[in-house]
């Protein structure tokens, strides 16, 4: 399949950052700055209690929402939680499942992230399911075990029509919020080997649709290059996704490519 026929992606990850207020202004100067894009898709993920204004805000734009996370049940007596279905009514049209910092501080396990992925569907939600190795895992070169473990456990209840929808995100844990990306070819081994490994779990036309994003300290000065990767559909931003202009940055180098 031709790449050209998977839209890139970009992703800005707010995490716990950006009060109502702050958030609407981060997203206003992002809006202006980003008006005529056509090639490329961007969402933005911000904290649950921005996501009604971020939305209102975003209204005349294609600019997509995005939720942080949610929790496998619809609604009841789970005290704190998000579901799916409130995601879907503020707005949202995807949702970022299994990120590294829900695994490390919330325990989240890759059975927990199946079970969220399904709950993200059954909501009409596309889930951008993040996976990654750690630093040790990396050293002691079980980086493709792991990434292939996370997905052969989270994807085993996903049936093809479904998975057709989804986004994964590659996020070595090693690169997040470290200022350490992985290079290029580090990048781009890895999503070779996710997309190799779904084809064969899934199938060829299936797995050639899939956009595959990266994530991990990216900036305006790293993005082009792994972009440039045959396997890099897109990326997940986080840090440098709370500075409007250099989030933009990304977004139209990436746009003018086209
Ligand atoms: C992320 O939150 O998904 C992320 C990749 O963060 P950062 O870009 O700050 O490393």
């Amino acid at each position: 399949m031709d790449p050209e026929m998977r839209r890139p992606f970009i992703v800005g990850n707010w995490k716990m950052n950006n009060t109502v207020g702050e958030a609407i202004k981060l997203v206003t100067t992002l809006k202006n700055l980003i008006i005529d894009e056509t090639h490329i898709e961007v969402g933005v993920a911000p904290p649950f209690t921005a996501l009604h204004s971020v939305s209102v805000a975003l209204a005349d734009t294609p600019i997509a929402l995005v939720g942080q996370n949610m929790f496998w049940e619809e609604d009841g007596a789970y005290t704190g939680e998000i579901s799916g279905l409130f995601l879907k009514d503020v707005g949202c049209d995807f949702v970022i499942l299994g990120h590294s910092e829900r695994r490390k501080y919330f325990g989240e396990t890759d059975k927990i992230v199946g079970q969220k992925i399904q709950a993200a569907l059954k909501s009409d939600l596309i889930p951008i399911v993040c996976v990654g190795e750690s630093l040790d895992a990396r050293e002691q070169g079980k980086t493709l075990e792991v990434i292939e473990s996370q997905m052969r456990t989270a994807f085993s209840e996903v049936a093809l029509h479904d998975f057709e929808k989804m986004v994964v995100a590659y996020e070595p844990v090693w690169a997040i919020g470290t200022g350490k990306n992985a290079t290029p070819a580090q990048a781009g081994e890895v999503h070779h080997f996710i997309r190799s490994w779904l084809t064969k779990y899934y199938d060829a036309p299936t797995a050639n649709k899939l956009r595959i994003l990266y994530g991990g300290s990216v900036n305006s000065q790293v993005a082009p290059m792994l972009m440039n990767e045959q396997h890099v559909d897109g990326l997940l931003v986080g840090g440098a996704s709370l500075q409007a202009e250099e989030f933009a940055k990304i977004v139209k180098f990436e746009e003018k490519k086209h």
